[in-house]
């Protein structure tokens, strides 16, 4: 039986990933033989092979600010970090390296204008995820609230002003149902959509072929935001579809009997893991 296999389109890094591993890799050239210890807080993209593989030339990630040593050089994960544990840590002599992601820092200063012109800051986004939290710390000061979905609003109350800024992951739906939802508790809303065009992109490329083939991969981080939510774009249009990290998670029985299978990875899913799946899927088949 030929099996046939389909990459979408604007599969795997975007520009900001690229962006924050080139700047990885320029630091890691530049300090190289000056003896410079070079840090990173939580991953600097959400995918755990390439942050191996960086740890193994030389960055150190860590959890805790404190295990950042005075006088190392410490690089932003592109998610963007909240601006008080930048400060703290230039104050012990850290220098700083920037690689969050231009479209996350467009966020972070329509949060803190909204911010400014006293607007109630709505921030449509995952809680927990790390790009969420360096938002919310930039409207530092103000009235603001994360709001993950609808049921989120009922506990907000009657608004004069509100004032919405959104993870750039998130989906076009929820956002729409989201503020569809906050016409009915403020006056006047202000709405900065900050969705990243490339998510949408991807988005539309897999649902495109979500429709054509009988089951879809997507590849790429657990943790990653747009990963995952790519998935469930592809899930809500066809059922059969893989969320999985690499081709080891691959199980021979999703391939059993079918004609094509579509393949997409997130934002931070490097081309190579991608075409080790199709290329797993070709020698199987
Ligand atoms: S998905 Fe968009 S916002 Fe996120 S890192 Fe990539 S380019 Fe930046």
């Amino acid at each position: 039986m030929s099996l046939e296999i389909e990459i979408a389109k604007n599969s795997g890094y975007c520009f900001g990933v690229k962006r924050a591993l080139d700047i990885a890799e320029n630091t890691l050239n530049k300090y190289r033989n000056k003896n410079a210890k070079i840090y990173c807080l939580g991953q600097i993209i959400h995918n755990k092979g390439v942050v191996e593989e960086l740890s193994k030339k030389g960055i150190k990630f860590v959890d805790k600010e404190e295990d950042i040593e005075p006088g190392s050089i410490f690089i932003v994960r592109t998610h963007g970090m909240p601006p008080d544990i930048i400060d703290k840590l230039k104050s012990r002599n850290i220098k700083i390296i920037d690689a969050t992601c231009p479209f996350v820092k467009n966020a972070h200063a329509k949060a803190r204008t909204l911010s400014k012109r006293g607007y109630f800051l709505i921030i449509i986004g995952n809680k927990k995820h790390p790009e969420v939290i360096g938002i919310k710390n930039h409207a530092k000061g103000c009235q603001y609230m994360v709001v993950e979905n609808l049921s989120d609003l009922d506990s907000i109350g009657k608004k004069e002003k509100i004032g919405v800024v959104v993870q750039t992951t998130q989906t076009l739906k929820n956002v729409q149902a989201i503020v569809s939802g906050l016409t009915k508790i403020g006056k006047e809303i202000l709405v900065e959509n900050t969705i990243c065009n490339t998510t949408g992109n991807r988005q539309d490329a897999a649902k495109d072929l979500a429709r054509k083939v009988d089951i879809m991969v997507i590849v790429g981080g657990k943790n990653s935001a747009n990963t995952t939510h790519l998935a469930e774009i592809s899930k809500k249009i066809n059922k059969n579809t893989y969320h999985i990290e690499n081709y080891k998670e691959l199980k021979t029985e999703w391939l059993k009997d079918i004609k094509k299978v579509g393949i997409s990875g997130g934002a931070s899913t490097p081309k190579q893991d991608i075409l080790e799946v199709k290329k797993f899927i070709e020698n199987k088949f």
